[in-house]
């Protein structure tokens, strides 16, 4: 039934806003059903939201509802289009995502350490994204394209981006890099003990 999962966006919008993921009326959720995405209106905070107003689109962009959507609606459907599996995402500008989202010394192709064993089941291998201005076609494109390899994105100074089969998997995702991230952070400057090469090959073989 496509009200329960209506329902289901809402109360995870809501979640994600009273946490403090999703502060003013940043970050954006989408589902699919069937040939239409669902997605969280534009301008709107994430607190309090009913499926009445969400925006309705096809899967080429068209609104097939009153409700406008998120600005950010073409990397949804970018998404959606590369991926047949994908049936949520999720869009933030998470704190400590966005500051790694900003370091200068970030490798692209090594963006986090591999800290714990959570992060190779529900994130890795996290593609980083150049910078591009938010609504642009050119971010739709390089998401559309990274979301080929990759469930979780991370947009260069802007935030990330997380696919999953489930709206709990994306959100799931969403909420694991954070807390990585997070850890990155706390943990700079300290003596860290990493998982070993073997250790992330095992985890690698078992969860990728
Ligand atoms: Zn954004």
């Amino acid at each position: 039934m496509y009200e329960a999962a209506l329902e289901n966006l809402c109360e995870a919008a809501e979640s994600f806003h009273r946490r403090g993921h999703a502060f003013g009326s940043t970050g954006n959720i989408s589902v699919r059903v069937g040939a239409r995405v669902w997605i969280t209106p534009t301008g709107k905070s994430l607190k309090g939201l009913t499926p009445g107003q969400l925006a309705c689109v096809g899967v080429g962009g068209e609104s097939l509802n009153e409700n406008r959507p998120s600005k950010e609606f073409p990397f949804h459907l970018a998404v959606y289009a590369r991926r047949e599996d994908v049936r949520a995402v999720v869009h933030l500008h998470t704190t400590y995502s966005v500051a790694l989202s900003c370091l200068d010394s970030l490798d692209p192709e090594n963006p986090l350490p591999p800290l714990t064993p959570y992060y190779f089941m529900r994130v890795a291998p996290l593609a980083v994204l150049p910078y591009f201005r938010p609504g642009s076609e050119a971010l739709a494109a390089a998401v559309g394209e990274a979301a080929a390899r990759h469930n979780c994105m991370l947009l260069r100074n802007h935030g990330v981006v997380c696919a999953g089969s489930t709206l709990a998997e994306a959100v799931d995702r969403a909420e694991e890099l954070e807390q990585t991230a997070r850890l990155y952070f706390i943990l700079r400057g300290e003596s860290v003990k990493h998982l070993t090469h073997d250790e992330v090959e095992e985890l690698k073989r078992t969860f990728g």
